[in-house]
């Protein structure tokens, strides 16, 4: 090699190295690339040169590194790759290409690198990495979560490290709409269906509700949100993939049925598939149908003080369709999504979330699916639609609306329930549907006084509701004042903690649970 050619060369990686050290990503990137080209220009037309070799497969782990910081995992893998089949034992490249699967939920394969690199004996640098990723890959294996000890701290200090994991759950063509998920094995109350991390998410500190957020700021962090997904898809030829197979709201019954293994984060399409192409429009569609907040319904955000507000795109918990009696909830931790069932679920039988709340009349709900595009017939829906045309419970609803008193509304509602033989589960969603009336009324001394003996108790009442809605904080709730009325026993502290499981999932340490109970009686 040519003195003159070597100087260039030293000089290009000397400025590279010190933009890499400054932490100037984009512009470390541009200068590696360059020394890169310079490098493997001279390689294939000079004498092998071991030094050479060298300084070019540390050049690309630090361009790797540069990328990866950038969030550029693709690419960011390919130089790791590169640099591997340079030198298949440079530590600091399994060690970065470890580091980035780690990142992208890829337990297995990131074990294998810092089960090479330890090999090489760098057990210090790669032990704690070793340590993480076997109990991330078991933990992604069996859905084993235990939240306890952060819960019992008060979600003090860092979000607890989750792992992607699919349970019992496939994709199957739904009734309710296009694609659904679906359980394969009986799964019972509080058991975990998923977890997930989320592709993207924005966030915007609130003082009271969303409500307080303003509109633009809304708008803005909507943007911003549609900017970090594009971001993120133009980088990554899977998640773009992936993305691609949601729907976008139109033609729902047409859409493939793609496997569910194909969501776990170790399947890697295999490359020379038509390239997808994921533009700006078909994004906004996609994100308007399958973005989720943290404020839903059926979601609960583990954080001291909701000050938070957050937008974001989980992949497979998207496919999830809506039921006015849904069996699944939802946990929002950190980036990730933990969905687990709040009723029991037979094998066989469609997951559902509630888009907006169960807890309110049919003409309500209907109001409300408008906003979400969707037109629902579940059996609750179909049931109601009956009910509701009869004079005698619309003179109820109406009462209710007019503000008669509370206490009447349940009574009346109760004796037409017995006038029309409603039985069993019809008799829950007529209850959840007044839910409003129900809870104002047990919470009114001077409506118990007058209609408390010719009622329901408040505990038959939640138990009827449970039973179709599943686990809700607010039935949580009204059941813990009632046992604190009475000063309930071991059966009625018994129901709260069956209740609290369909609420938040299961939580492994019982003081873990009574820190979440208190949370939800302070709401
Ligand atoms: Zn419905």
């Amino acid at each position: 090699m040519a003195a003159e050619e070597d100087d260039q060369l030293q000089q290009v990686r000397s400025k590279a190295t010190e933009l890499f050290i400054r932490e100037e990503w984009n512009a470390s990137i541009e200068a590696y690339s360059h020394f890169i080209t310079l490098c493997t220009q001279t390689l294939s037309h000079s004498h092998p040169n071991q030094k050479l070799r060298r300084s070019l497969c540390i050049a690309l782990c630090n361009r790797a590194e540069a990328r990866s910081k950038l969030k550029d995992f693709h690419c960011a893998l390919q130089d790791c790759d590169h640099a591997l089949e340079l030198d298949a034992t440079h530590s600091k490249s399994l060690l970065c290409k470890g580091k980035i699967l780690l990142c992208l939920n890829r337990y297995a394969s990131a074990l294998e690198c810092f089960r090479t690199a330890m090999l090489d004996g760098n057990a210090e640098s790669v032990s704690g990495y070793l340590e993480r990723c076997k109990s991330l890959e078991l933990l992604s294996k069996t859905g084993c979560l235990d939240l306890s000890d952060w819960v019992s701290n008060g979600f003090r200090g860092k979000v607890p490290e989750l792992a992607e994991h699919i349970g019992a759950v496939e994709i199957r063509r739904s009734e309710i709409s296009g694609r659904g998920l679906f359980a394969t094995k009986n799964i019972d109350a509080g058991s975990l269906i998923l977890v997930t991390k989320a592709i993207a998410m924005e966030r915007s500190i609130i003082m009271g509700g969303v409500q307080d957020l303003s509109e633009d700021a809304q708008l803005a962090m909507w943007k911003n949100f549609i900017d970090k997904v594009f971001e993120f898809v133009g980088k990554c030829p899977r998640t773009r993939g992936l993305i691609n197979r949601l729907s976008c709201g139109e033609n729902e019954d047409q859409l493939e049925v793609p496997d569910v293994g194909l969501f776990r984060p170790e399947t890697v399409e295999k490359d020379g598939e038509v390239e997808v192409v994921v533009d700006m429009v078909k994004l906004v569609g996609i994100l308007d149908v399958n973005s989720l907040t943290e404020d839903a319904v059926s979601a609960n955000v583990l954080r001291r003080g909701n000050d938070c507000y957050g937008v974001g795109l989980w992949l497979l918990p998207s496919l999830i369709n809506h039921s006015c009696c849904p069996n699944a909830r939802r946990l929002h931790v950190g980036d990730y999504l933990v969905v687990h069932a709040s009723k029991d679920l037979k094998a066989g039988e469609e997951v559902t979330f509630a888009y907006f709340d169960p807890l309110c009349g049919l003409s309500k709900r209907k109001e409300m699916s408008v906003n979400w595009g969707i037109h629902c017939k579940c059996k609750r829906c179909r049931f109601e639609g009956e009910v509701f045309s009869k004079q005698e419970i619309r003179e109820i609803e109406i009462g209710l609306e007019r503000g008669m008193d509370v206490g009447g509304v349940v009574f009346k509602l109760e004796e037409q329930l017995k006038r029309l033989k409603v039985r069993g589960k019809e008799k829950g969603y007529l209850r959840a549907s007044f839910w409003e009336a129900y809870s104002q009324a047990y919470r009114s001394e001077r409506a118990m006084k007058r209609w408390g003996r010719r009622i329901p108790t408040a505990e038959a009442v939640v138990d009827s509701i449970t039973d179709v809605v599943g686990g809700d904080h607010r039935l949580l709730k009204l059941l813990m004042e009632e046992l604190k009325k009475n000063s309930g026993g071991v059966v009625e502290r018994d129901k709260v903690f069956k209740i609290a499981k369909q609420v938040f999932g299961k939580v492994v340490k019982k003081q873990a649970m009574k820190t979440l109970l208190q949370l939800c009686i302070g709401d």
